[in-house]
């Protein structure tokens, strides 16, 4: 019996080849009807004999081309008609419908064997791509998405790439990069000087340079990457003096899995996580003895470790057999990544040695994506190539607002409807080069998604060159979000909470209500607005940003304040290696109240714990002492807690280091390994966050908990408290779409803005 089905999806159904994908679905099954693309997706009719139409619906969303996402899905029966074929429709409105632009993706397995094929036209082509993969956000201009609108504008198309863009059984059907040798871009190498170098192959000429020990600027899908041979420890070593980074981890590029497998632990997560087409950076514990150069991540028990994902790197990583590169962003530390040829040649000056450059122009830049597989669950650290711009859903409409984010780690948030469009990794604000990469930004998202919101959502702090740009906007009703309640608002956002959540926002540093630096927050908090129900106590923080860069700072503040000057009388190597002079200034300071801000954030404790410890004195990059700290943690049973009390202020609960500070000192005159001394501080932490959740479950009823703040990367901790409150029998939420750290900020921001404005959809 013939019967016919209306089917509607929705989702990222355009320009991923959908069309085509269906169309191959009914026509195997012999099936006839229609498909178009319509302003929610995509619609399909499709009519035959009852048991070959159920196949076609049961497998329609099994199968999707690997970028479609499908969000809704529905079948109803409609009336047989006489359709003789199965035909792709061009709908009416349907063509005017502005569609999503696909993110960046890895080469697809298909072009990866073309690529290698001696037989294949585009054998050995840097360019090769298909529907399925391929560059797509960072060579768009403007909308719609063809490719008059692209980088590619420039290479006309030639008769055998046109006959596969058109036919709907090909893969590279509307494939709008689609080139080849004959009408594509061309690799070449350059000198230091930006001079084209006479070469048979650039690539294979790239690769002896870096075999050689040289670095080599590598223009890749989203910027440039600056190339090392990773088992050269020279060669990391130079890196790192040009580069001026001393001891930040530098991610490394691996041929595949297999080789992955030879340098770290690669458990089902992780394969999936590093094969997967986002193709990020992906943090993986260390194995021992390893060829990777100890200076690519030094102190660190992870490798950030990512396979190719161009057919460039491809290209390179094969000429050069080389077992590992490193792969670090093209640019001084804290400066955005370079994307075009001669600006490259220009800022990389004194880095690179050779540049392996192309025409297809990069036009907006895109960082790695970088995640972190702790448990079995993947982590976004950065958020960016490969999955910008694709948005986080939300659970209901809401008015469109644009989220300009915190200061550092800084991204943007453009919500439209039911979508939340975060921009790729910005960079930290206070750089004049990612300050106007932000307004880059916000145009490029604006003129993508055609809205011009009349809300911006900044942070309250008002030295925020985000907030600043904010306060500038004629015509724009600004709303102010307290640092932490975006923290929080963005887990209960990515997780579709509404109503009232406990939420544990722990982090380094954010501007509070009260014009104190908070950072160890445990809000009673909605979409609406919060309470602060609990918090550390309060210590200074001497010399400010000075305190941030050295720890040993935060640990005399913590000792002063706990012991007053009888510190300076313990017998501890922290005491005895303190410089006399410095900290006797320091306690002046601190005395006097001289640029001494109050804080009550977690990561400081965290970095006077670690100098405390003796592991770090001075950081060379953000969060390193607490990083380190964390590492030191050694495997054991011991489960002793450093004890913390709480302690009731008004309303609110005051968590009070001094007993974890006497307890750990004790530990420290006994010589404890500290190894077991992390992790009884960590413990510790734990304690005192699973009884202030307990009490507030009394006080207010509420059982769900949201985890977020950049505290929460530290993965013992985060495991911890969640298997504790878990068992305690709390719902515990954490963050998996957007970072838990201020790369995530925005998008709670943009929330939290639009339910300000009355305009939050009834549950
Ligand atoms: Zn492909
Ligand atoms: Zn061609
Ligand atoms: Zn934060």
């Amino acid at each position: 019996m013939e019967v016919r089905r209306h089917i509607e999806v929705s989702g990222i159904v355009q320009g991923v080849g959908f069309r085509p994908y269906v169309y191959r679905l009914a026509t195997g099954r012999h099936l006839t009807g229609t498909i178009c693309n319509t302003a929610a997706g995509v619609t399909i009719e499709v009519q035959g004999p009852c048991e070959a139409v159920q196949d076609f619906v049961d497998h329609l969303p099994t199968e999707a081309p690997a970028l479609a996402r499908i969000t809704s899905l529905s079948v109803h029966e409609a009336a047989c008609s006489g359709d003789r074929d199965f035909r792709i429709v061009h709908s009416l409105e349907g063509e005017e419908v502005r569609t999503l632009i696909s993110p960046d993706v890895a080469i697809c397995p298909e072009c990866l064997r073309e690529l290698f094929d001696p037989r294949d036209r585009r054998y050995g082509y840097p360019f090769i791509n298909c529907t399925n993969c391929g560059p797509r956000f960072t060579i768009v201009r403007d909308i719609p998405y063809d490719r008059s609108s692209t980088s590619m504008a420039i290479f006309p198309i030639c008769p055998t790439c046109r006959a596969e863009y058109e036919d709907p059984l090909n893969r590279r059907f509307h494939a709008q990069p689609n080139a080849c040798w004959d009408c594509g871009p061309r690799v070449e190498l350059w000198d230091k000087a930006g001079r084209r170098i006479e070469c048979r192959d650039p690539i294979t000429e790239a690769a002896l340079g870096i075999h050689a020990g040289l670095v080599v600027a590598v223009k890749g899908l989203g910027g440039f990457h600056l190339a090392a041979d990773a088992t050269s420890a020279a060669a990391v070593f130079l890196l790192r003096e040009r580069k001026h980074r001393v001891e930040k981890p530098f991610a490394v590029m691996v041929p595949d899995v297999d080789a992955v497998r030879e340098i770290c632990e690669v458990d089902e997560t992780a394969q999936a996580g590093l094969e997967s087409v986002q193709r990020p950076i992906v943090l993986l514990p260390k194995k021992t003895p390893t060829p990777i150069a100890e200076a690519v991540a030094p102190f660190n028990r992870y490798l950030g470790v990512f396979l190719p994902y161009t057919p460039l790197h491809h290209l390179l990583l094969r000429e050069g057999g080389f077992k590992a590169l490193v792969m670090t962003s093209g640019n001084l530390s804290e400066e955005p990544i370079a994307i075009d040829n001669r600006e490259a040649v220009l800022r990389l000056d004194g880095l690179a040695d050779y540049f392996l450059v192309h025409n297809r122009d990069i036009l907006l830049r895109c960082d790695d994506s970088v995640v972190r597989i702790a448990g079995g669950v993947t982590r976004q650290l950065r958020r960016s190539r490969g999955f910008v711009p694709v948005p986080v859903f939300l659970k209901n409409e809401q008015t469109s607002v644009l989220a300009v984010g915190g200061e550092l780690k800084n991204t943007i948030c453009l919500t439209k409807g039911r979508h939340a469009f975060l921009s790729q990794h910005i960079g930290d604000l206070e750089n004049v080069e990612s300050y106007s990469f932000f307004h880059e930004a916000i145009d490029h998202l604006q003129r993508i998604l055609e809205i011009q919101p009349g809300t911006i959502a900044c942070d309250l702090h008002p030295d925020y060159f985000s907030t600043k740009w904010a306060q500038q906007q004629r015509n724009a009703h600004v709303v102010g979000v307290q640092h932490h309640h975006a923290h929080i608002a963005s887990c209960m956002a990515e997780n579709h909470l509404e109503g009232r959540v406990i939420g544990f926002a722990l982090d380094g540093t954010g501007y509070g209500t009260d014009g104190h630096i908070w950072g160890g927050e445990v809000l009673v908090a909605g979409y609406r607005d919060f309470e602060r129900a609990a918090h550390f106590e309060y210590v200074l923080l001497p010399g400010g940003a000075a305190a941030i860069r050295e720890p040993w700072r935060m640990a005399a503040s913590y000792l002063a304040h706990h012991f007053g000057r009888d510190f300076l009388n313990l017998d501890i190597p922290f005491v005895h290696q303190l410089d006399r002079p410095k900290t006797e200034l320091l306690l002046r300071m601190m005395k006097q109240e001289i640029n001494s801000p109050l804080t009550s954030s977690c990561g400081r404790l965290f970095d006077a714990v670690s100098a405390l410890m003796g592991i770090r004195h001075q950081v060379n990059y953000e969060a390193q002492a607490a990083i380190e700290l964390e590492m030191a943690i050694l495997p054991s049973d011991d489960r002793t807690a450093y004890p913390m009390e709480l302690v009731l202020e008004g309303e609110k609960w005051i968590v009070s280091t001094r007993t974890l500070f006497q307890a750990l000192l004790e530990d420290l005159r006994r010589n404890v390994p500290i190894g077991v001394i992390s992790r009884r501080f960590h413990n510790g932490l734990v304690e005192a966050l699973a009884r202030i959740a307990n009490l507030l479950r009394e006080t207010t009823g509420l059982n769900r908990i949201c985890l977020s703040g950049g505290t929460f990367y530290n993965v013992y901790l985060s495991q911890q408290l969640e298997s504790r409150l878990l068992a305690a029998g709390f719902e515990v939420f954490t963050h998996h779409e957007v970072p838990a750290g201020d790369g995530g900020l925005s998008l709670g921001q943009a929330v939290v803005a639009a339910a300000s404005l009355g305009a939050e959809s009834r549950h």
